[in-house]
């Protein structure tokens, strides 16, 4: 799975890259699912120790293209975790406050503090994503931002913080059988919005936004992974599987109980 990584100092190389990678996993969707299952058992004991142990901070970027999956991957791979210790912070389009201040100033409050894992629903990478898409400032604004954004990360991984940001790859064949089934499902209309249609006409920039942001973004202390996201399955198995090594490498233990428990008696 690791091999999704992008590789700090090269190019990203996003179109080059599969949507739906047939080598990740030997098996089909049922032994996926199963072996979904041991990785949410895993997560799960392994965020509880996180939270008891109190000390690590760990923070997940997740950043798509429309209908990409980032809710999905949210739902189903922190299936079982505490909500206690993982929150998640969804960044829509800045209020008129936020837009008064810089652009890291809505997000730093929702970074991870010490045994809490932070889920990021978009990020402050819509600052050189949709931002340089739509022109929304002008590119002398957002160009430093790729320097900011790695100082600011490398400033939480100083302070302790473990970062992984996941970029979910899909095509756009597959974007397009995502809207159809928002229009189609009646459970699904709400999700439905024209303005997505305006976005898939910019696919392209997009994609070019992306490649250049994960290319300047992709560093030793806060690695982009660009997940093959067609099959749904197949993306949370890879992002679980990311996240549990991840934790796992931490070496996390549960604090030691107080002392003289052993003889304690309760009445
Ligand atoms: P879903 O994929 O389920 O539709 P979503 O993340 O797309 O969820 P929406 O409310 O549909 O949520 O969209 C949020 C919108 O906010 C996106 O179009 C995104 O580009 C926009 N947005 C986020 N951050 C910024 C920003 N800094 N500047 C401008 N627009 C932003
Ligand atoms: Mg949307």
């Amino acid at each position: 799975m690791h091999r999704y990584r992008v590789t700090p100092g090269e190019d990203a190389q996003i179109a080059a890259r599969d949507t739906r990678d047939p080598q990740g996993f030997s098996g089909d969707k049922t032994a996926g699912r199963k072996a979904m299952k041991v990785l949410n058992a895993e997560l799960e004991a392994l965020q509880e120790v996180l939270y008891a142990e109190g000390k690590q901070k760990v923070l997940i970027v997740l950043q798509a293209m429309d209908t990409g999956g980032k809710d999905g991957t949210i739902r189903h791979v922190f299936d079982g975790t505490n909500p206690q210790g993982v929150k998640v912070a969804s960044f829509k389009k800045p209020t008129p406050r936020e837009l008064a201040h810089d652009y890291l100033w809505r997000v730093h409050p929702h970074t991870p503090g010490s045994g809490e894992i932070a889920i990021f629903n978009r990020s402050h990478y819509e600052d050189v994503l949709v931002v340089r898409v739509h022109d929304l400032v002008p590119e002398h604004r957002w160009r430093p931002r790729y320097d900011h954004i790695n100082a600011f990360e490398k400033q939480l991984t100083d302070e302790g913080t473990t970062i992984l940001k996941f970029f979910l790859h899909i095509s756009k064949e597959e974007q397009k059988e995502r809207l159809q089934a928002r229009l189609d499902e009646p459970h699904k209309t709400w999700k439905f919005a024209k303005g997505d249609l305006a976005e898939r006409q910019l696919w392209g920039s997009y994609i070019d936004a992306y490649e250049e942001a994960l290319t300047r973004t992709s560093t030793d202390w806060a690695p982009w992974y660009v997940i093959p996201a067609d099959r749904k399955w197949y993306r949370n198995l890879a992002i679980s599987t990311i996240i549990v090594d991840t934790l796992k490498e931490l070496g996390m233990e549960y604090p030691d109980p107080e002392e003289g428990l052993d003889d304690l008696v309760i009445e």
